[in-house]
């Protein structure tokens, strides 16, 4: 056993007995760490507001070993999360990401740069940045760091280099697969979506950029197919549909 420090942005508390909750973090240095709050759920709680939903906390915490849930100790907050003082679209968002790295990450499982592409995503919510083009980079962020980018130039089958690049025709996205497809290898493929050029160019853009630099933004009129095409994709790295999805149709517009 070991005390470990961190900062760390709360996804999750779920009542575990009369006094305590069962938090999921996602930290800086040892990425999702699940840990017993005792007392949390007092009146007066030694965490206080450390583990609201989003809150970004320093916290310490005892790593038990595989199996076993970790206890954390003390959580001095250091920022909350205020989207939902702004509108419920950025505050579900805030919500959506939290799933996502519930959902597609282990614990302690390192992501190098992890925390840090969530934690900015957050502020840039509770700045009133556009939230279609905060929740793109933030997906693809983390796709790119899981290893689950899609192939865009060379079949996600063969490894032959597709055509229809730059030539504006549709091409194929074999969700299953991981990436585009070329002709030969379409008959027999499941989840296959046809993407307009202009979505394939969004999709290549916010996998290749940067992620610190402010994203491009999204044209309204590709914002429909764009939030299609990463749901069928995150839902099936997921193997669920996630719950937030149903949330967020206001991406869409
Ligand atoms: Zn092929």
């Amino acid at each position: 056993m070991s005390s470990e420090k961190s900062e760390a942005i709360v996804l999750r508390a779920v009542p575990w007995s009369e006094t305590s909750f069962v938090v999921t973090l996602f930290t800086r240095d040892f990425g999702r760490v699940s840990a017993i709050a005792k007392g949390a759920r007092r009146l007066k709680s030694p965490f206080e507001s450390s583990l609201d939903l989003l809150a970004k906390s320093h916290v310490v915490f005892i790593h038990k070993g595989h199996d076993t849930l970790d206890l954390l100790t003390e959580a001095k907050l250091s920022r909350r999360f205020r989207s939902g003082q702004i509108a419920l679209l950025p505050l579900y968002c805030g919500y959506y990401v939290a799933e996502l790295l519930l959902s597609l990450t282990e614990d302690h499982q390192k992501l190098n740069d992890l925390f840090e592409i969530c934690d900015q995503t957050l502020i840039d919510l509770d700045s009133g940045f556009s939230p279609p083009e905060l929740v793109l980079r933030f997906e693809m962020q983390l796709l790119r760091v899981l290893g689950h980018l899609p192939t865009f130039h060379l079949c996600a089958s063969c490894g032959n280099p597709v055509q229809s690049h730059g030539s504006g025709q549709d091409t194929r996205l074999g969700i299953a697969a991981g990436g585009v497809l070329c002709p030969e290898c379409l008959p027999g493929q499941r989840h296959v979506l046809r993407i307009t050029a202009p979505v394939l160019e969004y999709l290549m853009e916010y996998a290749t950029q940067p992620w610190e630099q402010m994203p491009t933004s999204i044209e309204p009129e590709c914002r429909g197919e764009l939030r299609f095409v990463m749901e069928r994709f995150i839902s099936n790295l997921a193997d669920k549909r996630l719950r937030l999805t149903d949330f967020l149709e206001e991406l869409k517009r």
